[in-house]
């Protein structure tokens, strides 16, 4: 059982949030179509529905906002920014961006051109651990295609597997040889692996992974979101790390990387921002920098204000300190282990950012197109004012060929811990919500569409319960 660890930090301002009453929170969630999504978030308590964005920036980036240079080009902030990529990455080349996607958009694209430049593409492919679903789609906007090579162990929630992010190296090797290394535009390297749970990658895969690319002529793009949390898994799972700084670790994991694209609205600790980062090799640099004017903005602001760039490069500092990271982890595997005790079945052990509660076992009576974990979502906002988000066949949508619901691997429900906002008693809280929801957990019942959009239906779909 993991230690309830104290916030490193005091509270110099505080938000109040609304508590309501459940018969409230029926109604509003009825309003909303039984659609959490489009709830106010005025109507949360606790709002888990992602860890991006949504952290809360220390007093040193707040004050780093006044200090921020607006020069349209050129500016101060930039520059701080460079400094900071280069000093804990290594990576000489620095390109800000809105965010996450922002990064995807002009280097894919560039990667792509370049490959055709240099070698006989005819079927491009991107392989990576798990892409990231927009990273997915940036793939696929460049007329690529976007394969998972994750190993194994991501499948199995309930066994314990220290790295469940990693490459399975034989099926890498094997997809490298399917589609011809000339056709593999990049190897993307997702730290830590999201779409599974938010696990990690060893060191030794990262290594692996790299050495494999380099034999065959291949790129590596790390996507760097989670960076910290990654680095922290490594120092307390892999052997040899121990003694290393997050520091030592993160440049290590950066070495066995050519680029990096990351959404600075995770690890990065400020609310909106992203990066574009190129180890040394100038063509691809250049390539980027053309793309990035008229998509993102001037190639120092990146689409975000100098204050912007001012609390990143702060952020980008924060996000490894040990103490934070010791605290950060630890407050999600302790609302994983408070969870497991009470009996609640979750993707074990839990990666950095969220909670993955498996619904699929939880709710056996709900049949996968009835939407278990999202069943279990509304009661949960029902119950406690709680709003997760739920990871399965209502998110995965039909086939777009056939009409027919894909089948899911998992039935989830993520509940991603925002940083620095909640407190350990707001964990004890959505664990004794769990609590009330057992008791009458067969009483659940399966959702229907009244309204189901074409595309990315999850997002303003309309659903009610099923009799
Ligand atoms: C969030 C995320 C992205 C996309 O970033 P945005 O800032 O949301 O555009 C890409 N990859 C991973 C692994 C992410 O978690």
């Amino acid at each position: 059982m993991s230690q309830r660890i104290p916030e490193p930090f005091r509270i110099k301002m505080v938000e109040p949030i609304k508590q309501t009453t459940r018969e409230y929170r029926r109604q509003a969630l009825a309003a909303a179509g039984n659609n959490p999504f489009l709830l106010k978030s005025e109507d949360v308590y606790i709002d888990l529905l992602t860890d991006s964005g949504t952290g809360a920036m220390s007093d040193r980036q707040w004050a780093g906002l006044m200090t921020g240079d607006e020069a349209y080009a050129g500016s101060r902030s930039f520059f701080r920014l460079e400094e900071a990529v280069r000093d804990i990455f290594h990576y000489r080349h620095v390109i800000p961006t809105h965010q996450g996607r922002g990064a995807e958009q002009i280097l894919f694209p560039a990667l792509l051109d370049r490959r055709h430049q240099v070698k006989n593409v005819t079927d491009p492919v991107f392989i990576s651990n798990y892409h990231f679903d927009t990273t997915a789609a940036h793939v696929e906007l460049t007329g690529s295609r976007a394969i998972n090579t994750v190993g194994g162990a991501a499948k199995d929630t309930q066994t314990y597997h220290p790295f469940k992010g990693n490459f399975d190296l034989g099926l890498l090797q094997s997809t490298i040889a399917e589609y011809g290394a000339d056709n593999v535009v990049a190897i993307i390297i997702t730290v830590t692996c999201n779409s599974v749970g938010g696990q990690p990658v060893s060191m030794e895969n990262i290594a692996a992974v790299s050495r494999i690319a380099a034999d065959n002529d291949i790129p590596v793009v790390i996507d760097a979101a989670r960076y910290c949390e990654n680095a922290w898994f490594i120092k307390h799972r892999e052997p040899g790390y121990n003694n290393r700084s997050i520091a030592e670790i993160v440049r290590e994991m950066f070495s066995y990387g050519d680029i990096f694209t990351m959404s600075a609205k995770k690890d990065g600790m400020v609310n909106m921002g992203g990066l574009c980062c190129i180890k040394e090799r100038e063509d691809i640099f250049q390539a980027v920098q053309v793309r990035c004017i008229p998509f993102e903005g001037f190639v120092t602001y990146g689409g975000l204000a100098g204050r912007d760039l001012e609390a990143l490069a702060i952020g980008l500092y924060e996000g490894m300190d040990e103490q934070y990271l010791d605290y950060r982890i630890g407050q999600v595997a302790y609302l994983g282990d408070q969870l497991r005790a009470i009996g609640v079945p979750i993707q074990y052990p839990t990666g950095g950012h969220a909670v993955f509660v498996d619904a699929k076992r939880l709710l056996p009576h709900i049949p996968p197109e009835q939407f278990p974990a999202h069943a279990l979502c509304n009661q949960l906002y029902i119950y406690g004012g709680i709003r997760g988000v739920e990871i399965g066949s209502l998110l995965l949508g039909r086939d777009p060929k056939t009409g027919i619901q894909k089948p899911s691997e998992f039935e989830l429900l993520r509940l991603t811990i925002p940083r620095r906002v909640y407190t350990n008693d707001h964990m004890d809280y959505i664990v004794a919500t769990f609590a009330e929801i057992l008791k009458d957990i067969d009483s659940i019942k399966g959702l229907t569409f009244t309204f189901e959009p074409p595309i990315l239906r999850h997002f303003i779909a309309r659903l009610r319960y099923i009799d």
